[in-house]
């Protein structure tokens, strides 16, 4: 096992990566910016490296800087946590090139995922059911575009190859939109994301976004952790988060879960990753894998049991998976809330000095978060302060847990957005289960009568 690992990430995930190696009596080096040199999770670690100015470009995102404090430190390897450069195959190559093991899939995994065309070019030859689309990148000629579209049928969405955290999409509803639509989201994506390739897939109206965790060691044995429903989004960014997937049945979901861990086989896949899902009419449809840790791993780990970063680490060190398939039960229900620091109705960011900070407790309630009281949370980088997650026997429980920690939770000096979970805690079709990707939304626009006022201090 490695004796010295580096963090390269921040925030709640610094944290919790640093909580998994100590367990692990394995040493932390943390690396930061300027900005979250007070930060106190930074102080906990064995070992902090400034690697640069607030900006992620000068800090999170420096290659070099990052290799040179695994060199300095003596670090062997490197944890991306999510985000940043977790997803980067050209890093993952520099870490291994340096010396570095790197705590994740092999570089061209990473490389083949994070192109989705490729993505899902390799899922349909795996036998993972996939949204019907183009075969592959969207030609030049505009009369093959129209053609394509025609035998998908509208409506149909414009998505970039090398798209990410919900941006690079266009939904289309007419033929007379469509070829300003792909010219478009070629012209963002190549400003974007360096790549103008757009592909198209069938626009599904109503469906659920539900997700399985798979694990995989360096010897072709891969595990799928149960599904995750994240079907409470605004702008196609996750709110929050639950496993199991409700009222979906379960012999569909294993036979999804056993394709995902099949696919992860044949394209020889290692480390922890999720395979995300679009359901709809009693059918999965996949539309991207995510080649690391999620956000949402915590509710996995309270229905089955299992650190998912223990284990990436244990794969990553070479070691073999500890689980087989029938090792993995779930047991229970759990939820996640994102807190954060924004306005919980207009949803503008909302960073600056916590100055009072009550995190809840009490049975099956875990709370992921590197904030205290006399935090600053900067405004440079992602408005997420931490997760409340809650466990339950059945989901009813977990709901109820839920619904106090959150009565429970005291966060002054910033806005958060736990007034709208607290919101949704109580809302009558999340209670029922199985609401689909749009439904957030729709309630934020028809409901004029939900508080406007936060509801939480800002001092
Ligand atoms: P990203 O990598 O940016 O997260 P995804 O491909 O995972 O992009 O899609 C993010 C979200 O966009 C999905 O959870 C869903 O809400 C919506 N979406 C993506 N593809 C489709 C589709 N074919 N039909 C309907 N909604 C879609």
């Amino acid at each position: 096992m490695f004796e010295k690992i580096l963090i390269a990430n921040r925030g709640e995930i610094a944290l919790r990566i640093q909580r998994a190696c100590r367990e692990m009596g394995i040493k932390t080096v943390v690396v930061h910016s300027e900005a979250d040199r007070e930060a106190k999770y930074v102080k906990l670690a064995d070992e902090s490296v400034c690697i640069g100015p607030a900006p992620s470009a000068q800090s999170y995102l420096n290659m070099p800087a990052i290799i040179s404090a695994a060199e300095v430190t003596d670090a062997e390897a490197i944890h991306p946590g999510y985000g940043f450069l977790s997803e980067n195959a050209d890093f993952a190559e520099r870490v291994e090139k340096s010396g570095f093991v790197f705590i994740g899939p092999r570089p061209d995994s990473i490389r083949m995922m994070g192109d989705k065309v490729s993505a899902k070019q390799a899922m349909i030859k795996a036998g993972v059911p996939c949204v019907p689309g183009s075969d592959g990148a969207l030609p030049e000629d505009p009369k093959e575009i129209i053609r394509i579209a025609r035998k998908i049928g509208y409506p149909v969405i414009i998505k970039a190859a090398g798209g990410g955290g919900g941006r690079g999409m266009r939904v289309v509803h007419t033929e007379a939109a469509l070829l300003n639509a792909v010219t478009m989201t070629k012209t963002e994506a190549g400003a974007a994301f360096g790549n103008p390739e757009v592909y198209m897939e069938k626009y599904l109206e109503n469906p659920r976004h539900v997700e399985i965790q798979v694990l995989a060691d360096e010897f072709k044995n891969a595990i799928w952790l149960g599904e995750r429903d994240c079907s409470m989004q605004r702008r196609h960014q996750k709110v929050i988060e639950e496993a199991p997937a409700p009222g979906i049945p379960r012999k569909l979901i294993e036979r999804i879960g056993d394709r995902c861990a099949e696919a992860c086989r044949k394209i020889g896949y290692r480390g922890a990753g999720t395979f995300e899902f679009l359901y709809e009419n009693g059918e999965f449809y996949f539309i991207e894998m995510n080649t690391r840790i999620q956000v949402e791993h915590p509710v996995t780990e309270m229905i089955t049991g299992v650190d998912l970063v223990q284990e990436q680490i244990r794969v990553a060190a070479g070691e073999k998976l500890r689980f087989r398939q029938r090792d993995i039960e779930l047991s229970g229900h759990a939820i996640e809330c994102r807190i954060n620091a924004e306005d919980p109705f207009k949803f503008t960011p909302s960073p600056g000095r916590i100055t009072a900070w009550h995190p809840p407790g009490g049975p099956g309630i875990r709370v992921d978060s590197h904030a205290y009281t006399g935090y600053f949370v900067p405004p440079t980088y992602d408005s997420m302060v931490g997760k409340v997650i809650a466990y339950g026997a059945t989901r009813d429980q977990a709901i109820k847990r839920m619904q106090i920690a959150l009565s429970e939770m005291v966060v002054e000096g910033i806005l958060t957005n736990i007034p709208l979970h607290r919101e949704l805690m109580i809302d009558a079709r999340f209670i029922e289960g199985g609401t689909n990707i749009h439904y957030l939304e729709q309630k934020l626009a028809n409901k004029p009568d939900l508080p406007k006022d936060s509801g939480n201090v800002k001092k």
